[in-house]
């Protein structure tokens, strides 16, 4: 970012302001997410955007290794205080925020102050993997699926907000104030909700949106959760996105929907190959699926991750695909018949709402695009439970369970060349501090204990 980006970037928020002004906008915020799934946030009175669109906000280096409960995981060297970043908001999506009257947020992408990209901004890692599919005449199409819980007032312990059965209109009915404010938050911020439902644990919502560009879709889930957030508070509901709210329940996933586009056509359909997916799309998929277990590092961040990702819970467990099949990491979409050419989409069941979004779409297009390179091919599909299958089907169709921990998962992101190599050294090495450090935390802690911890951190 030159001195000449950064005065169109000034003049560009200047012809901004009247605008925000009139729809009552007076504060704006904006957001990266951290390491381990936090947006972290710096604001400035309406009057000071332009000023935060040209040269952007300080945020200490540190921030690449915070760790959920703020703790920083050093390199050991005690270089952290030390150095600074800027954060600036990209201008095409300033909010205003339905939820939080007065406030608007965009989305933030660092620098360093040199005002070159900071090589470990993973909004910017995204975005240049994007560029690289576009390469190949690709855009890819994504969107991610949030469920959540709420809990009834500010307390610690869960105590599931609404009463009503899952799917039930009688949950619907219990929370109907809430519930349509959060539908109409949305939707007032430009958001494209597909559909909205009580989801199957004591308490549990989930909403769907619209599919965008990958980093479009990154930047839709992190406001959609800080949306419903703010519902809830106004509705004095505690919101929690974490895998595992209640050890013995159904744990929130944060599906990662995606398909591929050339001209117009949809990759993932009209294709010689099973389930109507093209020789790309195919390979697409099983780049990602031959890479499930490392990417799970950045998919499933936190030891609270693999409480959920257990068989039988529709978290997607064992490494696998399959039509429709929601026990089945991937599971192939293609909807109603006729509905394929628009509606096809793979979705990767396993991961879920700690995960940085950013990363986690950086993650399955590296992991695609190697597979396209490679000329990669799925293996059979699987049409039952897989954990049905018993230990010697699953040994013979050599399909395996996804890491039960965090340890192996990390292991397999360190081993693997394609995620490493697209990340970069800085950002792997700050990606494994805080995984190890994460680690070493609930070393000795229970299932309980971690629930607990990360309960309502994100
Ligand atoms: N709550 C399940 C999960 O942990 C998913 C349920 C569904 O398929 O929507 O991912
Ligand atoms: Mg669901």
């Amino acid at each position: 970012m030159d001195l000449a980006d950064r005065e169109q970037r000034r003049s560009r928020a200047e012809g901004m302001l009247e605008g925000l002004a009139a729809r009552g906008v007076e504060v704006v915020a904006t957001t990266f997410v951290d390491n381990s799934g936090i947006a972290r946030v710096k604001s400035v009175p309406l009057r000071r955007l332009p000023q935060l669109a040209s040269w952007g906000a300080g945020f200490s280096t540190s921030f690449d290794r915070f760790r959920f409960d703020d703790w920083i995981a050093g390199s050991g060297q005690r270089t952290e205080p030390v150095g600074d970043l800027r954060i600036v908001p990209d201008l095409d999506r300033v909010v205003p925020l339905a939820a939080q009257p007065g406030w608007a947020w965009a989305p933030g992408e660092r620098y360093l102050q040199s005002g070159e990209p900071h090589p470990q901004c993973s909004r910017l890692l995204l975005a240049r993997l994007t560029e690289a599919l576009a390469a190949q005449a690709i855009t890819a199409r994504c969107a991610v699926e949030i469920e959540w819980v709420v809990s009834d007032g500010a307390g610690e312990e869960f105590r599931p907000g609404f009463v009503g059965s899952g799917y039930g209109m009688s949950r619907l009915i219990a929370g109907s104030d809430y519930c349509r404010d959060v539908v109409t938050s949305l939707e007032h911020e430009g958001i494209e909700v597909e559909q909205f439902h009580p989801e199957y644990a004591p308490g549990q919502l989930e909403v769907a949106v619209s599919s965008e560009s990958p980093v479009a879709a990154a930047d839709t889930s992190v406001l959609v959760r800080s949306t419903i957030r703010a519902v809830g508070a106004r509705h004095g509901l505690r919101t929690s996105f974490s895998p595992k709210v209640d050890v013995s329940g159904v744990g929130n996933g944060g599906h990662a929907h995606l398909s591929l586009w050339r001209d117009g056509l949809n990759l993932m359909s009209g294709g010689d190959r099973r389930c109507g997916l093209t020789a790309e799309g195919e390979s697409f998929a099983a780049g990602v699926l031959q890479r499930l277990p490392a990417l799970l590092a950045v998919g499933c961040p936190s030891p609270a991750s693999y409480l959920r990702l257990v068989p039988s819970h529709w978290a997607g467990d064992y490494a696998c695909w399959g039509l429709e099949n929601r026990e089945a990491a991937l599971r192939m979409v293609t909807g109603s018949e006729g509905s394929a050419p628009w509606a096809a989409n793979l979705e990767v069941k396993c991961v879920d709402l700690l995960a940085n979004p950013y990363l986690l779409f950086a993650g399955l297009m590296a992991a695609g695009l190697a597979g396209l390179e490679d000329h990669s091919e799925l293996p059979d599909p699987v049409d039952v439970d897989p954990a049905a299958l018993g230990e010697e089907t699953l040994a013979e169709r050599g399909i395996e369970r996804l890491p039960t921990g965090l340890g192996t998962a990390l292991e397999a992101f360190r081993a693997d060349e394609v995620l490493t190599r697209a990340f970069g050294p800085d950002l792997v090495a700050s990606i494994v501090a805080v995984r190890q450090s994460e680690i070493e935390l609930f070393a000795e802690s229970s299932d309980e204990e971690i629930a607990d911890a990360l309960r309502w951190v994100h």
